[in-house]
């Protein structure tokens, strides 16, 4: 048997959480080994993010395959709805070359990126991997919605695990620089689908709660709202919802999907993940990793619960009512308040907005009577 090789930070996981997490402890020093066991993993990824993220994130130029100036919504009935910002709102970014690119940057720091390299268990002390045995001062579970991480440390699950489904097909977008979102029962129960251009491809998926018919639903989506169209490459993935309680323990931190650090309303967790992943990086260098707990959750953990409400809401919402609510947004003063104030990483924000708009409020009246009045807030608290 050969040596334990001591080390400071092992990372499980190479995607954007983890490579981020090693690029910082590397760069100033500490010895880090990152485990990618699937470096060339298929697309599961709808590479959507805002313009905030891929700035904060250091997304290059050249890794942008398209930018997003709105959406369409349709409705479950058949209701559709375009909101279209003059200015780009986000980009879709070419998900593999990024991962490629954020593992390149740990290297450049110092870091011990191993690649086709898998953990598969952890004592407490060693960790054991197909490339030999490991002693690390601090472990990051950074390795995605089911963490092996979480489960050799004793940490709990996400709440809630939807399956999701997406394709690159060989299309032009019917709505270029928009990103379509497909509501209802029938489509995708529990969450949405959606059709977001990406440079030559349109990458078609959904994700729902109905973890046994996921598929089907999805090979029925396809051939309903694109058929005859040539499907390039297909893939199956998870999106955790709701933060375990804790993250961490002793010398333990998940982070990016092993923490759920995604958004409860999209599903999108390159933002949260890659934010809560710097944090940490720099938090485990300055010595203090104790407080990435209790310092994540001040940042997004409020965001978070609102976007756990605001899913409940969703929830409660029959096939009538998400439609009726999707031809409010033909209402032009509500459709330029959302593209004027909304902040797709920070959707709570909106709230305090509303407050300060009366000429809104009748249509919130509007909303509460359609829905059964005031009693129904109840699913959204
Ligand atoms: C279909 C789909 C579409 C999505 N679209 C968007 C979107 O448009 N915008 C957005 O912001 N988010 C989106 N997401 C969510 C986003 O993809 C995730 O939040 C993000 O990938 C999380 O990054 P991560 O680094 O935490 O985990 P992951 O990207 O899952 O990386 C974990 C890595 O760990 C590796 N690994 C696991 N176990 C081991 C082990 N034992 N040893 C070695 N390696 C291991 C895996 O191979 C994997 O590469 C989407 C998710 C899905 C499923």
């Amino acid at each position: 048997m050969g040596a334990v090789e001591k080390v400071n930070v092992a990372v499980i996981g190479g995607g954007p959480a983890g490579a981020i997490v090693a690029q910082e402890t590397a760069k100033e020093g500490l010895r880090t080994v990152l485990f990618e066991r699937a470096p060339n993993a298929p697309l599961r990824c709808a590479g959507l993010i805002s313009m905030r993220a891929a700035e904060e994130l250091g997304v290059p130029e050249d890794l942008i395959l398209e930018e997003i100036h709105g959406g369409v919504v349709h409705g479950p009935k058949g209701n559709e709805v375009a909101l279209t910002a003059p200015e780009a709102k986000a980009v879709v970014i070419d998900r593999q070359r990024f991962d490629a690119h954020l593992r390149e940057r740990a290297r450049t720091a110092g870091a011990a990126v191993l690649e086709g390299a898998s953990a598969f268990g952890w004592d407490g002390e060693v960790l054991h991997t197909s490339v030999g045995e490991f002693r690390p001062e601090i472990l990051v579970g950074a390795d995605g919605a089911v963490s092996s991480v979480a489960r050799w440390a004793g940490l709990p699950e996400p709440r809630e695990i939807l399956v999701a489904y997406q394709a690159e097909i060989d299309a032009r977008p019917r709505y270029p620089g928009h990103v379509e979102v497909f509501l209802g029962r029938d489509i995708a129960p529990g969450f949405f689908a959606w059709a977001i251009p990406a440079g030559e491809v349109l990458r078609v998926g959904l994700a729902t709660t109905e973890k046994g018919h996921g598929l089907l639903l999805f090979q029925s989506f396809i051939a309903k709202k694109f058929p005859n169209l040539r499907v390039l490459s297909t893939s199956g993935g998870l999106i955790p919802i709701g933060p375990p309680t804790p993250t961490s323990i002793e010398r333990v931190f998940l982070v990016g999907d092993a923490a759920a650090q995604v958004k409860p309303i999209t599903g999108g967790g390159l933002y949260y993940g890659g934010r809560a992943a710097a944090l940490l990086g720099r938090l485990i260098v300055a010595g203090n990793p104790r407080e990435y707990e209790q310092r994540w959750r001040e940042w997004i953990g409020r965001e978070i619960e609102f976007g756990l409400r605001a899913r409940r809401g969703f929830l409660s919402l029959s096939d009538n009512e998400l439609d009726f609510l999707v031809s409010l947004l033909e209402d032009r003063a509500l459709s330029a308040f959302l593209l004027e104030r909304g902040d797709m990483d920070y959707p709570s924000r909106l709230i305090p907005e509303l407050r300060r708009s009366p000429h809104l409020w009748p249509l919130g009246f509007k909303i509460l009577k359609a829905l059964g009045g005031l009693s129904r807030l109840q699913d959204f608290l």
